[in-house]
Parts: structure tokens; sequence; C-alpha cells
């Protein structure tokens, strides 16, 4: 991790010096929320040229849109083209940064990340594949920078290391993050509040278009060496008779996952006619993010995603045929574990 470089970056910006944050596309509650976070700080520095965006639809998921920062967010199509400094938040490879990786190039780039499976892109890598979101990433070089938390910049961080923990749940919840997280809300934000908005609050109509998504899910016992998948999809169909926005569909593998028969669970989310966005999470039996590599995505071991091509019952299938070989040796050294 090239920390001295990275601070190095930031402090020789010229004065006047435009910098430009990016993150994933679509992005989740830890690319918004290291990323404006981050934005946030840099503007405590005195930082005045500043853009926040993301490649595909410019649309922030309404759970996001009381973030502080919000108003760094500029549609990517009006981004800076000719930045002094590029910082890159919650991506795993340039796949993921669409038509912004052109400015990747034209000027020095930080990539903050927690991705095991990151290409390792950009000049400046502060990757670190134990942090358990974006935003611990983000907060240790704010701290480099001296800059200190108030309750705006701890708000994104919050929300970013809430979302990506699961809501302090997961593993990778250890003793640091819930450090990390009494720093946060020592700054006087509500978790109650914050949490209501970004996990328990959607539209009805979404709480219909749930009911019909999961009343179609399937479970495959036989699949992953008997391990099973249990696996359900979403159509644009599906989306429009219930006037829903795509985001309202994320938490549903939250839902399908619990299923106790399978290891592995799936949501396919249609974007196209023959195209879908997938979700996939694993209990530890199945490395899915060698089931996405393999299909052309990334992520995590035990969550990670791809674009599929074809029917949703094709996806669904090559999945299926993928996750034989994906299946974690807990007798090989690495393997087990997070
Ligand atoms: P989610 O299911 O929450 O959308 O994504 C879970 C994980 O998989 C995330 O960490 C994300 O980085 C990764 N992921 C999801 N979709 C894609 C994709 O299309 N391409 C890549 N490279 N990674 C993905
Ligand atoms: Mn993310
Ligand atoms: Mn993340």
């Amino acid at each position: 991790e090239d920390w001295a470089a990275a601070v190095a970056a930031v402090r020789s910006l010229p004065a006047g010096g435009r910098v430009l944050l990016i993150c994933h596309v679509n992005p989740d509650g830890d690319a918004l929320g290291s990323m404006l976070g981050f934005g946030l700080g840099l503007r405590r520095l005195g930082v005045r040229q500043l853009q926040a965006t993301f490649p595909g639809p410019p649309e922030v998921p309404e759970p996001f849109r009381a973030l502080p920062g919000l108003d760094l967010l500029v549609p990517a199509a009006q981004a800076i083209a000719d930045p002094d400094l590029v910082l890159c938040f919650d991506a795993a490879s340039e796949s993921r940064l669409g038509d912004l990786v052109d400015r990747l190039d034209r000027a020095p780039a930080i990539v903050l990340d927690h991705h095991a499976s990151n290409t390792r892109f950009g000049g400046i890598h502060l990757v670190d594949p134990a942090a358990a979101a974006t935003s611990v990433v983000a907060e240790r070089l704010l701290t480099r920078l001296g800059v200190p938390l108030d309750q705006e910049i701890a708000e994104c961080l919050y929300v970013a290391l809430a979302t990506d923990t699961g809501s302090f749940r997961f593993d990778m919840t250890t003793p640091a993050v819930h450090e990390m997280a009494a720093r946060l809300l020592a700054t006087g934000i509500r978790p109650g509040e914050i949490s209501r908005r970004i996990f328990d609050t959607r539209p009805f109509g979404a709480i219909r278009l749930y009911g019909e998504v999961l009343s179609r899910t399937t479970l495959d016992p036989a699949a992953a060496g008997g391990h099973g998948m249990v696996w359900t999809y979403a159509t644009q169909d599906d989306l429009a008779r219930h006037g829903q926005r795509p985001y309202v569909l994320e938490p549903l593998i939250d839902s399908v996952r619990c299923a106790a028969e399978a290891d592995v669970s799936c949501v396919v989310k249609q974007t196209g006619t023959r195209e879908w966005a997938v979700s996939m999470r694993s209990k530890g039996a199945v490395d899915v993010s060698r089931v996405a590599v393999a299909l052309g995505g990334g992520g995590h071991r035990l969550a990670a995603g791809f674009t599929g091509r074809g029917t949703a019952h094709e996806v669904a299938a090559a999945i299926r045929d993928e996750l034989d070989t994906a299946l974690i040796d807990p007798e090989v050294p690495g393997q087990a574990g997070v």
C-alpha cells in the first residue's frame, strides 16, 4: 500500500487544483459513503474544485439521497475531463468504472479499495483486502492527512461501514471495525435514524414486488456438490408493474440467502432484453468470487456478482455449472475463512 505516495499526491495539489472522485457503477452504500465522506474531508482541507461521480445512470438510490456531501455529485457526462488528481473508491477493476476509466491516465490516481480481486489498476494503491469496507481505507487516509472527523464525514463513513458489514454482522466485523464505528458515533451521529433510512425504509410497491419475486424462489439441493443453491429472478416488467426502480431489488439477496438448505444464493436482476445483473452469496462452502470471475465479474469470497446474458434460467444454469470448481477446500491454506 502506497500511503506515502497517496499523502504526497494530495498535499502536492496546486492551489485551485481540480480533484475528481469516482466510484463503481450502480453505487452501493460503501461506494457512495466512502467517496462522499472523503470528498467532504478534502473540502475541509480547502480543496475547492471538487467533483464526485460514477458511471452509468446518474441515479442515487433513494435510501442514500440524504447523505451529506451529495452536492459534490455530478453526472459522469459532466465530470472534469482533465483533473489534477483522481481518487477511485470501492472498484475492484476498471470494468466497474465505465467511460470514466480514461480519467485514470490523465492524472495521478489513488485507488482506495478492499476487494481481494482488485486488479491493481491506477497508479497509487490503497487496497486492503482485510478491510471490511472501502470507508475503512478512506478513514485511514483522512487521518494521515490530518482531517478530523465531523458529523457529516462520519455519517458517510458509517453508512459505508454498516452496509458492507451487513450491519456489523459479517465475519469481518473485527474489534477494529467496532473501534472505527465508535469513533464515528462519538461525533454525535444517530445510528437508529441512519439505519432506519438506509435499511428499513422502502416504498409500499417494493414490498408487493418482493412478495412476487420471493414466491418464485427455487431450491436446487444437488448444486455445489450437494451444498445447494437457492435463486430467484426479477424482470424489468416486474419493476414496471409495481412502479419500482432497479435499486429496490438490492435487499432481496438478504432474504433469499436465509434458506437453510442452500450454501449458495443468487438473485438474477434483468437490466436489458437478454442481460442480467447477478448477485451471489455463499455461507462458506463455495468461493462465489471464483464463479463471478469465471463469468466475467468479480467480488469477494462470500459476496460476488457479474453481468449474465441469455434468459434468467440460462444464467442460473451457467452459475450452477461453475459451482463445483469453486468449492472451498478447508484443507488448502488460504481457502478456509472469509
Ligand atoms: P452485490 O451483489 O451486492 O451487487 O455485489 C456483491 C459484490 O460483488 C460486490 O463487492 C461487488 O464488488 C461485486 N460485484 C457485483 N456485481 C459485479 C459485476 O458485475 N462485476 C464485478 N467485477 N463485480 C461485481
Ligand atoms: Mn461496493
Ligand atoms: Mn465495498
